[in-house]
């Protein structure tokens, strides 16, 4: 998906504004990167439809972002918004609460019983039972089992008995008695849409009226997850999605579509096996994703830098032969501050704002930086060997900052100079610069 949007934002480059031109191709190359992340043609056909209405309102107001930039924020907003804005919670009031877990054989309903219980139990202070009702495969019943010993929770069987309606029941008496306050059903699936799966199914919802129904769902069906979501709806009237198996490549266009299709708001995302590996959903995380994961950066980098190969060369050319200097350096600078806000532009990498929460990313350091390189002569800045103390002292007087601050940077630059040669005599290795690829 990432390399089609960047066939989009490539459309972009060098595009000082939006117009309708080059909206019109973008959204076109939107569209096709949406269908191969396995979002349904028509809906990818619709969304861009409002993406481009949204753009061409936007072409006269915004001249001063870029457009390949105001072209991601778009598309990101109207991901989002489509994908229920915020998050939604599980209803969990009740003595107990009854939750039932729905969907396909093989799609996790039993790994998700076990994660939401866990869930329940260490962040929301939940004492929950597991019910085994999916009376078909001994195995199965076993699976649930093991589970529920490793997360050290209770779970309702009954070996002998093949009426799912009858364990729920009594599974939810057995909570009642025993003083669980939330109850999670795991049923049995098919491996396919099946009319005799269905009639248990909402019989088993008709005979124990959940707080919630969960459709259970497997990422990687793509297409499919959309029949299959929309089938189950029909049926059974479920409250909410979730979204299994995303720790796996697919890019998460089911989402889209799902929630576009059925209307039902996604409530978790399911990322592995182990206990711990269950999400509330985020809508702006999604979006993410669906945007092309960590390669957002790359490009919007791609779009905006409109960096000059003649230049990545030549520039190339001076590490190797160690003459990087403090003009390249400002050039690089200037690169940097040419993809506009770093912060938010960091915020877009899928899991990167946690990483960089408390890190200081702004323009303040490279603005003293700059100080200090516009206060040397021509000359000191092409030849960072000149320097010397009286240099120094000079500079450091200059651009206002201390001779301790110069010294700092003096050092860092020679460091980082060193690092670029060394590098750059790697076999294989490129210069560590920004390239626009
Ligand atoms: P059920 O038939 O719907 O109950 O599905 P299961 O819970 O038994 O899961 C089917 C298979 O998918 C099992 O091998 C699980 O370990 C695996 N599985 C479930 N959820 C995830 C997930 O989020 N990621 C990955 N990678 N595997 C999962
Ligand atoms: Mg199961």
């Amino acid at each position: 998906l990432s390399e089609r949007l960047e066939g989009a934002f490539k459309t972009l480059k060098g595009e000082s504004k939006l117009t309708e031109l080059n909206i019109a191709q973008s959204v076109k190359e939107i569209r096709r990167a949406l269908v191969a992340a396995d979002v349904n043609y028509k809906i990818a056909k619709e969304f861009t439809d409002t993406v481009k209405d949204k753009a061409l309102g936007q072409e006269n107001v915004l001249n001063a972002v870029k457009p390949g930039q105001l072209m991601v924020k778009i598309v990101n907003d109207e991901l989002v918004d489509l994908m229920g804005g915020t998050v939604t919670d599980i209803d969990i009031k009740g003595k107990p609460a009854v939750i039932l877990i729905a969907g396909l054989q093989g799609s996790g309903k039993t790994t998700f019983s076990g994660k939401l219980a866990y869930h329940l139990k260490g962040n929301r202070r939940k004492s929950p039972l597991l019910v085994a009702c999916d009376v078909y495969r001994p195995a199965a019943i076993n699976q649930l089992s093991v589970i529920g010993e490793q997360i050290n929770v209770p779970v309702y069987k009954e070996m002998d008995n093949q009426n799912p309606v009858e364990i729920a029941l009594k599974g939810i008496a057995h909570a009642q008695a025993h003083g669980h306050d939330v109850v999670i059903v795991d049923t049995a699936g098919r491996l396919s849409i099946d009319e005799k799966m269905m009639e248990e199914i909402s019989n088993v919802k008709e005979a124990i009226q959940p707080n919630e129904t969960l459709f259970v769902v497997d990422a990687m069906t793509g297409q499919d997850a959309v029949n299959t979501a929309k089938s189950f709806n029909d049926r059974i009237n479920y409250d909410g999605v979730v979204l299994t198996k995303l720790d796996g490549d697919t890019r998460g266009g089911a989402a889209l579509s799902i929630k576009y299709t059925v209307g039902k708001p996604i409530k978790f995302v399911s990322m592995g096996e182990k206990m711990e590996t269950l999400d509330v959903f985020h809508p702006d995380r999604m979006a993410s994703r669906i945007l092309g994961m960590g390669d957002i950066i790359s490009f919007v980098e791609k779009a905006e830098m409109q960096f000059d190969e003649e230049k990545a060369k030549k520039l190339e050319k001076k590490i190797r032969k160690n003459k990087f200097d403090f003009n390249d350096f400002l050039e690089q600078i200037g690169q940097i501050r040419k993809m506009g806000d770093l912060k938010s532009l960091i915020n877009m990498i899928p899991g990167m704002s946690k990483m960089t929460k408390n890190l200081d990313i702004d323009d303040s350091a490279f603005n003293k930086v700059e100080a200090i390189i516009f206060s040397m002569t021509p000359q000191e800045r092409n030849h960072p060997e000149l320097m010397n103390l009286s240099r120094k002292k000079r500079i450091a007087k200059g651009c206002g900052h201390s001779i301790e601050e110069v010294n700092l940077f003096l050092k860092q630059f020679d460091q980082m100079r060193k690092m670029m040669h060394k590098m750059s005599k790697m076999p294989g290795m490129g210069t560590g610069a920004p390239t626009g690829g």
